[in-house]
């Protein structure tokens, strides 16, 4: 039984980041360790693609210069023995000279996601090594071998399960796993990634791969709050929440987890627990199969959201209208997050405007439409039973100063949206930590 532990960008963001994981993974308990780019590396390697897009590989080789010297000064301050000093100088170079190689060729999609996925290979040959040289056995699983996405771009969990079962029985006895989060193959085998973030994915479907006992997701912050500590000056810790309060959570914006990292957690029933690597001892979030306490939990917001109003007379009691509306989304791929209807007309949420103007030129084929941009969806989310009164009230009364694009109430009982526009979501942000948490 092998427990999950991911360790996110900050909780290997130094050279001592790198040295303190020691005291959190070196343990008798059987581990796989799942870690992210060092915290800034992404990003880095988005701008060095963006140079590369745009053909300017003077720039894409000054930024890739700057990432090795960091790199460099890492390595420098995390290994004392020259031979794994060498070792690791030989990595630097082997990663940085592959990136440089982007600069001389056709630079296409392919080619943009080998690039995002140095950031994990050298993160956790970096931590790889450093374990070797105080003397602690561990293996390296590389996720490209077992971690890979369906035609849909979904988990291919029975391709998974099978080839990481194969790669752990390479190490009969190891009990410390080393691999890379967010990145994966598509259908075709060709490298890609679960999107930014993707770490916490990458953890929790190799626990459910797995059937793991509990599934860990180490970070900055002592769990998940009940508001965006980024935005709100006062937040405080939740320590237990259901799976679907969770989901809900990640899906509508809050960025301590991935948007769909719970899923494969909750079908396989496998507890996710969220920690502080700064702060260990804290208690954290424990996210499981459990019926928590009436009330509402947290909020979280969701930006880059587009409202479309679509407005039709024949929407009046003709059934198959909606249909027609739903097939156009699904034809592109795009998932609709919140809908409201009205006898005439029905405004609906998507998050990404890749289709938008597809989608909107066979929608104007059956309706009028409408479509504002730049909204945001702000979730509340905890146990909101249908037939108990104030909740719904609450929640407008602490939002009465702000104007809403759309509610929606009632399409489960963990969550209550409404979407403001985009200007409005810090103040949206700050009026519900008052009105529901009186802060
Ligand atoms: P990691 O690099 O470890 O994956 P992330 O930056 O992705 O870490 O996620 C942790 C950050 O999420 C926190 O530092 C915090 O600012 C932010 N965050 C946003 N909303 C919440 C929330 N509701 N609870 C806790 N953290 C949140
Ligand atoms: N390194 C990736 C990112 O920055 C994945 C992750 O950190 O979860 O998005
Ligand atoms: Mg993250």
């Amino acid at each position: 039984m092998l427990l999950v532990l991911k360790f996110g960008g900050t909780s290997v963001g130094s050279a001592q980041r790198i040295k303190d994981l020691v005291k959190l993974t070196v343990s008798e308990v059987p581990k796989i360790v799942v870690l992210s780019a060092m915290s800034g590396t992404t990003n880095n390697l988005v701008e060095i693609c963006d140079a590369l897009y745009s053909k300017n590989s003077e720039k894409a080789s000054e930024l890739i210069n700057s990432l090795k010297q960091k790199y460099l000064k890492e390595i420098a301050e995390l290994y004392s023995i020259e031979s794994s000093k060498t070792k690791a100088q030989e990595l630097i170079a082997n990663h940085f000279n592959h990136l440089h190689s982007f600069t001389l060729d056709m630079f296409t999609v392919n080619e943009e996601k080998a690039v995002l996925a140095q950031g994990e290979l050298l993160s956790t040959a970096m931590f790889h090594y450093y374990l070797e040289e105080i003397g602690v056995a561990s293996a390296l699983l590389p996720a490209l071998n077992f971690m890979r996405l369906d035609a849909n771009d979904e988990p291919d969990m029975v391709y998974i399960e099978k080839q990481l079962t194969e790669e752990l029985k390479k190490h009969p006895g190891q009990k410390l796993f080393i691999t890379q989060g967010y990145i994966c193959r598509n259908s075709f085998g060709e490298i890609d990634n679960l999107k930014r973030g993707g770490s916490d994915y990458t953890a929790s479907i190799i626990g459910a791969a797995i059937k793991s006992p509990e599934v860990q997701i180490w970070t900055d912050i002592d769990g998940m709050h009940n508001n965006d500590p980024r935005i709100v000056s006062k937040t405080h810790p939740i320590h237990e929440l259901s799976f679907d309060e969770a989901a809900e959570l990640a899906y509508f914006g809050a960025k301590i987890l991935h948007p769909t990292c719970i899923l494969p957690a909750k079908k396989r029933n496998i507890p996710v627990r969220l920690k502080n690597t700064m702060q260990p001892e804290a208690a954290g979030t424990l996210i499981a199969n459990i019926e928590t306490k009436e009330g509402v939990k947290a909020v979280a917001a969701k930006d880059g959201i587009t409202a479309i109003t679509i407005k039709s007379d024949r929407m009046l009691l003709a059934h198959g209208f909606l249909r027609a509306v739903f097939e156009i989304f699904e034809r592109y791929k795009t998932p609709i997050d919140m809908i409201c209807t009205s006898e005439v007309a029905v405004s609906l949420t998507i998050d990404t405007d890749k289709n938008l103007d597809h989608i909107v030129k066979e929608l104007k084929e059956i309706s009028q439409v409408e479509i504002d941009k730049d909204q945001t969806i702000i979730c509340v989310v905890g146990q909101i039973p249908k037939d108990k009164a104030g909740y719904g009230h609450q929640v407008l009364e602490s939002l009465k100063e702000i104007p809403l694009r759309m509610v929606s109430y009632g399409g489960s009982s963990n969550n209550i949206s409404v979407l403001v526009n985009g200007s409005l979501k810090k103040e949206a942000l700050q009026a519900l930590n008052k009105g529901l948490f009186n802060y």
